[in-house]
């Protein structure tokens, strides 16, 4: 169940519902969750579930959801499961036939997605990059290849050098540091990859952050990524939607896209596609 990001006024009326009604509420830190409760006058006992018991509160609560009982999870911010406990225990829950439902509300993933003015239509969600230099440069060079808009969460004491390994390996590429999300203090930096690693080295950024990466230039993307998008476009359109559609993903030429699909239909069509 999403709780807020920020700004309480957030909160669902689906999500007090069920923060009342559930026979037991999980939460990471009950301190954190108690003032949200406090907030909305909820009188709920809180559970902890959170990395350090969560192999140990797991069969217990299986064993009440088996008994029939109305469990909910909720995390300190935003919506659980993502960069935030909840995946094996849903996974559990499924595997055990149990019913699982989502009370959406907010994510930052998605408010800073919506807000960074890039593309929308295809992103990847790559959650924290591993904080030591290394890994996370080869985990950056895994992330070029992809097609779309990627969003990242860091904490702010590392914001400045992987935005400056951001740089270094995507290279000039438009992207948004959103910052503070619904709250009072809410920014939004936008500027290449290069010119917010600057930024961010000049003084010290507080508060919680998403990095929002745009895709690359059109000259970045090889014709192998194009066609691969297009494989699957032409399944569901024209060549001529296709091409519109994939051009307009990946950031490229309408012709360029055009051209390669006309290629590929040729192939399909001789049976050597
Ligand atoms: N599950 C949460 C969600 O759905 O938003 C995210 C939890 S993750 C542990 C926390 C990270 O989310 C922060 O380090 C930051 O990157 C991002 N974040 C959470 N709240 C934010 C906000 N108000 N503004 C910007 N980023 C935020």
């Amino acid at each position: 169940m999403a709780t807020p990001i920020g700004n309480l006024a957030d909160i669902t009326l689906r999500a007090l519902v069920i923060m009342t009604r559930a026979d037991r509420l999980y939460c990471e830190d009950t301190r954190q969750s108690l003032k949200l409760l406090q907030r909305f006058g909820i009188e709920q006992r809180l559970d902890n579930y959170h990395e350090h018991n969560a192999e140990r509160e797991r069969p217990r609560i299986l064993k009440a959801l088996a008994a029939g009982k109305i469990i909910a999870l909720i995390s300190d911010a935003g919506t659980p499961l993502i960069s935030d406990p909840g995946y094996k225990l849903v996974r559990a829950a499924v595997d055990e036939g149990h019913a699982v439902h989502a009370i959406p509300g907010p994510s930052a993933v998605l408010a800073g997605l919506v807000e960074s003015g890039l593309p929308t239509d295809a992103f990847h969600f790559a959650g924290f990059l591993p904080p030591k230099g290394g890994t996370r440069k080869n985990r950056i060079a895994e992330l070029a290849a992809i097609p779309g808009t990627i969003v990242l969460f860091e904490a702010p004491t590392r914001l400045g050098d992987c935005l400056a390994d951001l740089a270094e390996i995507l290279g000039d590429r438009p992207a948004v540091v959103a910052r503070e999300l619904t709250k009072l203090n809410e920014t939004c930096h936008r500027g290449s990859l290069a010119e917010l690693a600057a930024w961010a080295a000049s003084a010290p950024v507080r508060g919680e952050c998403v990095i929002l990466i745009g895709p690359g230039r059109a000259e970045a993307v090889d014709d192998a990524a194009i066609e691969q998008e297009l494989k699957k476009a032409l399944e569901a359109g024209s060549v001529r939607d296709a091409a519109a559609a994939v051009a307009e993903r990946l950031g490229v030429p309408r012709r360029r896209v055009y051209d390669l699909a006309i290629g590929l239909n040729e192939k399909r069509r001789s049976g050597d596609g």
